[in-house]
């Protein structure tokens, strides 16, 4: 019965009193945004265009890159498209960006950080972007990974906006959410990567299955670094988003959105059992499951707690 539920789940996603919060897919090229739109999504919450490129060792023209980048917009024209620049290194090493061997690579010279000693193929990138969205029915959502300080989001954010585009960036240090203020002053829209906030405020390899109950979005350190984010989201009037594997897990949904997270993303088959989850609880009761989530003591209690309140 609940499969036939979740099946004829068509959305959009909203609490059963009536908030709207975006229910979108996490997309990886042309191919899978065209299997998301056969899915109950808004649009795309996370293209994560590095995987694109896993296998090159060299840079992808811009050319080439704006027609990958084009598939993606145009699977989904007109609606919310977020896309992020490389994540390159630490576990998606690409071989024309990572030609230094790191002792600590999660905690090297990735993501954005790559920009620093290549800014010609973030460049090049925001130029395939900008070309790829010309003639687009809405104007695409930027947004560069790893993240950890004000100035970082500062500079991104004038590079994406000389080109036209809508700059953001991934909340996935803690430090980036402890200022989560400042950095919203900086940019129109933010994404908690759940992935990596865990691995990093655990500091928990997210690789380690040895390590999987430390590396679990419900633990409370997570949960309260996610808050941060959301109040200042709800202070700034700014969207908050979630586009890491906690989106897919409708009971911390109810979490999230009690947080201040208005946007989930994550694989597109788990869209589905998020919407009818979050139709059946009120913004209220989201507000106390996260509350109850938060004076929990361990992710186990957060679960508890959270459920307790949810049904
Ligand atoms: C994350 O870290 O949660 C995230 C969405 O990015 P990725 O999984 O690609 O590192
Ligand atoms: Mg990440």
């Amino acid at each position: 019965e609940q499969a036939a539920l979740v099946a004829s789940w068509s959305g959009p996603g909203a609490t059963a009193d009536g908030v709207p919060i975006a229910i979108l897919a996490n997309v990886a090229d042309g191919v899978s945004a065209r299997t998301a739109t056969q899915s109950p999504v808004q649009g795309v919450g996370l293209f994560r265009t590095e995987l694109a490129f896993l296998d090159r060792a060299t840079e992808p023209t811009v050319d080439e890159q704006a027609a990958l980048y084009r598939e993606v917009i145009e699977a989904f024209d007109g609606r919310k498209v977020v896309i992020r620049t490389l994540d390159a290194g630490s576990d998606k090493p690409l071989r024309f960006v990572d030609t230094e061997l790191e002792p600590n690579p999660a905690m090297g010279v990735r993501g954005n950080r790559t920009a620093l000693s290549h800014p010609e193929i973030r460049r090049g990138q925001l130029d395939a972007l900008a070309a790829a969205a010309q003639g687009s029915a809405a104007v695409p959502w930027i947004m560069a990974p790893m993240i950890a300080t004000v100035d970082e989001a500062r500079e991104f954010a004038a590079q994406v906006r000389d080109r036209g585009m809508i700059p953001g960036v991934m909340v996935e240090v803690p430090s980036a959410a402890i200022m989560a203020d400042a950095i919203l002053a900086e940019v129109d829209f933010v994404s908690i990567g759940t992935n990596d906030l865990t691995q990093y405020t655990m500091a928990a390899d997210r690789m380690s299955p040895e390590l999987a109950s430390l590396t679990d979005p419900w633990q409370p350190a997570v949960l309260a670094l996610i808050g941060m984010v959301g109040a200042a989201g709800e202070r700034t009037g700014k969207n908050v988003g979630v586009c890491g594997e906690a989106a897919a897990d409708p009971l911390l949904a109810c979490v999230l959105v009690g947080l201040g997270v208005r946007s989930l993303s994550s694989a597109p088959a788990a869209s589905a059992a998020v919407g009818l989850k979050l139709g059946t609880v009120t913004m209220q009761q989201c507000r106390e499951a996260a509350r109850a989530a938060l004076a929990a003591t361990s992710a186990s209690g957060a679960r508890d707690a959270a459920r307790a309140v949810t049904g």
